[in-house]
């Protein structure tokens, strides 16, 4: 006989493990069916965590050099890359074991482990046993894409393979041009490596504010990272010694790469999970449609988190929310509870990181036209007073109408991945510039250019 559950979640990532916690501590008998051995997903194991271990060990290796322009007499060390993995594989290895051996049982929820797939949309099939529930959540989040039409693809390794790397490149390629291959590539150039960046077309980070987009762009290039925007790639060929090459399209090479990382975008975990036994097409790229409660079409099957068909949400901090949300909603008696997907702010872990919520310039002049007005500042920040190796920042206000409501906010520099979250609140409580402009700045700090900009 099929075990019976209130709610059960397919994927123990940010989405699942959020939505069966919140269920669970309304009381609901919850499942989280997992098909990794490691629980937390993406954002644990390949994803957030790692990576932001990786851009601190990169800070470090800047703040090297720093020092000894700051009068200390530090030689700048070499990274033992093998140490850093070590312990950062440790740090996860400690939170998954949280989550196997503390949260799920205190939280009383029970563990499904193996891949599950729908038999019908009340009950799902994990390893030949059958497991029913009132409430199914598609919680499975995405996995990076490599070319499939490209000869010698398979040599290169993505951004999952980045995280198991047990030694550091010399010679790096990455492929692409969003946030995981910015936030890679500075990550591997401050550390030491050889870094190319190829990508078809500028501006990178699309569809970001083009402030942020030109200012990360120069420091990229500053710091050393060799661009290449008409990066068409032919094939790429294993050396006999190990190395790579890529051969582009118009006959050109980029040879004894170590590494060729493609971080070209993901694919959701929509393909293998029985969807067209429940009758739940798929929208375009493999995601599925919900609507505002995070229902599909399916009653009864709702979806959350990367795999969702909505542009620009892929955040760990989105999943969580859309989560909990909904187990407040369904079993906290909160009818309406649901999550407003405007006003999402969100960092970008590059040197220097970008913080950015609302519209960008050019997309709010595409939506309010004329009523759009723009104040920007670009500065050094102090900091860099006597270091050689210089960090620009820069900031942008994008305010509409008479009251000049703030509908976007983006910074670039040092410190804005702290400084951005303060501002989110401000800005989703409808703050104007004329509030910005009367909160008494905090002096000496690159965030007081918030609140005077001109
Ligand atoms: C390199 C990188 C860096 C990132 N950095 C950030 C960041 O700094 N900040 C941020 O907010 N976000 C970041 N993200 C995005 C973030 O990781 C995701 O938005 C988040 O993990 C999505 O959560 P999720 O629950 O939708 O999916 P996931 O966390 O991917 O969880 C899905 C789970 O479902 C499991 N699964 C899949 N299919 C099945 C099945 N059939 N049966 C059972 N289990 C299944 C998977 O094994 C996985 O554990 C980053 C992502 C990457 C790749």
């Amino acid at each position: 006989m099929s075990q019976h559950y209130d709610l059960i979640a397919i994927g123990a990532g940010s989405g699942g493990l959020s939505v069966v916690e919140k269920a669970a501590k309304h009381g609901a008998k919850c499942a989280v069916v997992e098909v990794n051995d490691d629980l937390g997903g993406t954002c644990v194991n390949r994803g957030c965590v790692p990576k932001k271990v990786m851009w601190f060990a990169a800070n470090l290796a800047h703040a090297q050099h720093d020092a000894q322009d700051y009068g200390f007499a530090t030689v700048p060390g070499k990274l033992d890359w093998g140490k850093l993995v070590n312990k950062r594989d440790n740090m996860i290895g400690g939170i998954t074991d949280w989550y196997m051996d503390s949260f799920l049982s205190e939280a009383g929820i029970d563990l499904i482990q193996g891949q599950a797939r729908f038999v019908d949309a009340k009950t799902l099939e994990v390893n030949g046993e059958t497991y029913t529930a009132d409430h199914i959540v598609i919680s499975t989040g995405g996995r990076p894409i490599v070319p499939t039409d490209i000869p010698g693809a398979e040599h290169g390794i993505s951004s999952d393979g980045f995280f198991e790397l047990d030694e550091q490149p010399a010679k790096v390629a990455v492929v692409g041009g969003g946030y995981i291959a910015l936030e890679l590539a500075g990550v591997l150039n401050a550390l030491g490596s050889e870094t190319h960046m190829l990508h078809q077309g500028f501006p990178v980070l699309i569809g970001f504010d083009s402030l942020m987009q030109k200012t990360l762009r120069t420091q990229m290039e500053h710091d050393g990272i060799v661009f290449n925007d008409t990066a068409k790639i032919a094939s790429v060929e294993k050396q006999a010694d190990g190395k790579l090459t890529v051969n582009y399209a118009d006959g050109s090479t980029l040879s004894d790469l170590d590494q060729l990382l493609w971080a070209i975008g993901r694919k959701t975990n929509t393909d293998d999970i029985g969807l067209e036994n429940i009758g739940l097409p798929l929208a375009p790229g493999g995601f599925i449609d919900v609507n505002e409660y995070q229902e599909t079409s399916v009653p009864g099957v709702y979806a959350i988190g990367d795999i969702i068909n909505k542009r620009g949400v892929q955040l760990t901090p989105v999943a969580i929310a859309a989560g909990r949300r909904l187990g407040d909603r369904l079993f906290g008696g909160m009818k309406d509870r649901k999550l407003d997907y405007s006003l999402i702010p969100t960092v970008m872990f590059t040197h220097p990181p970008i913080g950015t919520i609302g519209l960008s310039e050019e997309a709010a002049r595409e939506k309010y036209g004329d009523a759009v007005k723009v104040y920007s500042t670009e500065f050094t920040p102090m900091y860099y007073s006597f270091v050689k190796h210089k960090a620009k920042t820069a900031m942008k206000l994008v305010v509409v109408g008479e009251d000049e409501k703030i509908v976007g906010c983006h910074a670039i520099g040092l410190g804005v991945d702290e400084m951005m979250q303060g501002f989110a609140v401000a800005i989703r409580m409808g703050a104007t510039k004329q509030d910005f402009d009367d909160t008494i700045a905090i002096h000496p700090v690159s965030a007081e250019e918030m609140v005077t900009m001109k």
